[in-house]
């Protein structure tokens, strides 16, 4: 081979491809900081489950054929990567594998090595031509099917086929016609021909056609593979498929602690950042790098489309759409970020005609299911609630409907602006003590009964239910009465984190003094707010879930169980229960030891549940486009023939009792908490 035509290639290969890379980078470098360093043995686990295991490709069974293929071709670009530096090196030293450590034709590894790569070559011909049938003829509608995405599959189609061809023509040369071409040979392990069987076949197919033509494939095989491998490489990080690069570093980078993560803390002491308008996510110079990587990474492989409970219902959101025009933005504002940081004109990304349209922001319900399935950990949910505090903070430009209901929180610290001293009206009749106190040594756990508990009417019964299982149980329990507020989970999903961190610090406040330690509560999004948020403003506590709480006393024997429910029951999962706080087992055991049939499952369910459409706030905005959320899930639940769709959330259970009653199908079907449903279960054995 050529050496200096390999030297001119190379290095104009290089120079223009760190060129680009460098611009790309220092973009990154322009925008805001964001510790994500710590933790290495964490990020490491994270890069080999989500990164080289592709654990959410492959772990998915409604997607397990599409899952395989990139798998496949994702190692096979692992595995290549090696005979990368193999074919270049030849070009430079005949025979330069002899060089490698364990890859010289006196060790075993280099016939191992054959083998996989040459396994692996012809695997990816085979994904890749199952990419173009998934392209030309299935065509799944989550899919971009554009001119970029075919190209980049005819390359990665061309390094493997023009390397195969390559050693096609170099088998046949030396065995055939006599050329020293440094065929790895050994006593034992026999030649290199022996270990890739698929470059072999091909050699035998073609052995007949001549010398000349042999010479040919060896030529022509290995500089056009050397071209397109090069063409490739600088294709990326110009092209929207950067993600071929930044996806392992994005895993790496990801958020720990997922799902708990919490809403990032604002620093609403900053005077500074009030005066600039600077709190929130206005603008794109306001994104932190890893913000800026998470955009580079999207694939647009469209998983984040069908999973979205607003997209499914016809509104203008999705992850990747969001993903999608920001990174548009951020490609068209290049120059000025990396010459100014900063971005042309002024104003707010988010408005009619800008980059994002208000209804695609308050679309987002904050369920992330979008994130559970991403392949590439793009984190979404945090970005929206920082872009809508920067319209809510800065902007004062929410949904006009959620002016009430946060002055109801800030005078009556409840949604609808409830006198505050109706809060404890619901336990009319029952002798639960209030906490007034630090609690005594005769009560084990305080019960937070939330705002739907305390003041709507459907929810107040799942209050007592759950109120008289704790009593049936024997369990020495309170609640806080008049002194509870609401947790501020709706406020600080909408972007009132001014109005959030005023009642979480009450409620913090409140249950220091008081001593507690451990809260019930029926309420996902208080669990949440409680278990994964109060922390961050010293309020630490073991939070229990009523369904935790109830299942660990059935558990215990404490609660005898006889199954009641009779007919179809399915499960609907809370996100914030199970998305946000990975509790997926205890509220099914409950269903399953209450009804005579079991639980029967919808087909979206646990990890990939569909949101009810009530979380991030929008249970307290209008939804007005495109069909409603609930009623599609109650959909869902009338597939599997359910006659009652079981719960574990205020909020679910509102917005699927609306859906089954816009679907006239009240007398048909029901919805209950899993308290109830124990309760009834309980009754008829031990109440
Ligand atoms: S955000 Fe994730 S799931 Fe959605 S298109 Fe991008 S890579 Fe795919
Ligand atoms: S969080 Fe839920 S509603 Fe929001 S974009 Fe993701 S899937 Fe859609």
């Amino acid at each position: 081979m050529n050496p200096i035509l390999m030297s001119v290639a190379l290095i104009a290969g290089l120079v223009v491809f760190s060129y680009s890379m460098y611009r790309r980078i220092a973009l990154l470098t322009r925008l805001g900081p964001e510790n994500r360093i710590g933790n290495i043995r964490e990020r490491i686990a994270l890069l080999f489950k989500i990164g080289l295991g592709q654990s959410k490709l492959v772990g998915r069974q409604r997607e397990r054929s599409s899952g395989a293929m990139h798998f496949f071709i994702f190692w096979g670009f692992l595995i290549l990567g090696l005979r990368e530096i193999i074919i270049f090196g030849e070009a430079f030293t005949p025979g330069f594998q002899e060089l490698l450590p364990l890859l010289g034709s006196a060790s075993i590894g280099a016939y191992l090595y054959t083998f996989v790569y040459d396994l692996f070559e012809a695997i990816v011909v085979v994904m890749v031509l199952f990419a173009f049938y998934r392209r030309i003829v299935v065509v799944p509608e989550r899919l971009n099917i554009n001119a970029e995405g075919s190209l980049i599959l005819a390359l990665i189609l061309g390094v493997v086929s023009t390397d195969l061809i390559h050693e096609a023509g170099r088998f046949n040369l030396v065995t055939l016609y006599g050329y020293d071409l440094h065929l790895l040979s050994h006593p034992v392990f026999g030649t290199e021909m022996d270990w890739a069987p698929f470059a072999a076949l091909l050699a035998a197919a073609t052995a007949s056609w001549g010398e000349g033509m042999m010479a040919m494939f060896y030529q022509l095989g290995f500089w056009s593979h050397i071209l397109i491998v090069l063409f490739f490489l600088n294709l990326l990080p110009i092209s929207k498929h950067m993600h071929v690069i930044t996806a392992l570093p994005n895993v790496f980078f990801g958020s720990l602690g997922y799902p708990h993560t919490p809403v990032a803390l604002l620093d609403l002491e900053d005077e500074e950042a009030w005066d600039k308008g600077a709190l929130g996510l206005d603008r794109i110079e306001q994104l932190t790098w890893k913000q800026g990587l998470d955009l580079y990474t999207c694939t647009e492989c469209g998983r984040c489309h069908d999973i979205c409970p607003t997209y499914v219902t016809s509104k203008p959101l999705t992850l990747k759409w969001f993903n999608e025009s920001l990174r548009d933005h951020m490609d068209e504002q290049q120059d000025n970020l990396l010459r100014t940081g900063k971005s042309e004109g002024e104003g707010s990304m988010v408005g009619d005609g800008m980059v994002i349209h208000p209804d695609t922001l308050w679309a987002c319900t904050t369920c992330r299911a979008c994130e559970e399935v991403c392949p590439v950990s793009i984190e979404h949910v945090p970005r929206i609630i920082a872009m809508r505090q920067a319209q809510t903070l800065m902007h004062d430009a929410q949904p006009a409907e959620l002016n009430n209901t946060y002055r109801g929180l800030e005078r009556n610290g409840n949604p609808w602006g409830l006198g505050y001293d109706q809060r404890a009206d619901w336990v009319e009749g029952m002798d639960i003590p209030i906490l007034t106190e630090p609690p005594a040594e005769d009560v084990d756990v305080v019960m937070w009964v939330g705002c739907m508990g305390s003041f709507d009417g459907r929810n107040q019964r799942i209050a007592r239910a759950t109120a008289t299982l704790l009593q049936k149980a024997g369990v020495r329990f309170a609640m806080l009465g008049t002194t509870e507020k609401c947790t501020g989970d709706l406020a600080r999903r909408s972007g009132n984190e001014l109005l959030y961190q005023t009642l979480a610090k009450e409620n913090v406040e409140n249950l220091n003094r008081l001593q507690v330690k451990t809260v019930i509560t029926q309420c996902p999004h208080c669990v949440n707010s409680l278990k994964n948020e109060y922390p961050q403003l010293d309020g630490h506590y073991e939070v229990f879930h009523h369904s935790q709480y109830i299942a660990k006393l059935v558990d215990e024997g404490r609660l005898k169980l006889a199954p009641s429910q009779e007919g179809t029951v399915t499960f609907h999962d809370p996100c914030y229960l199970g998305r946000y706080n990975n509790e997926y087992d205890a509220p099914r055991m409950l269903v399953e030891r209450s009804s005579h049939e079991g639980l029967t499952e919808m087909k979206r369910s646990r990890n990939e549940s569909f949101c009810c459409g009530a979380g991030g706030g929008r249970m307290w905005m209008e939804e007005t486009i495109g069909t409603r959320v609930n009623e599609e899930r109650v959909r869902q639940a009338y597939e599997v023939g359910a006659t009652t769709i079981a719960t574990a959330c205020p909020f679910c259970m509102t917005m699927i009792d609306d859906g089954i009653k816009a679907s006239g199908k009240e007398d048909e079907v029901q919805v209950l908490d899993v308290a109830e449903l124990v309760l009834a279960s309980l009754e008829s054995e031990q109440g």
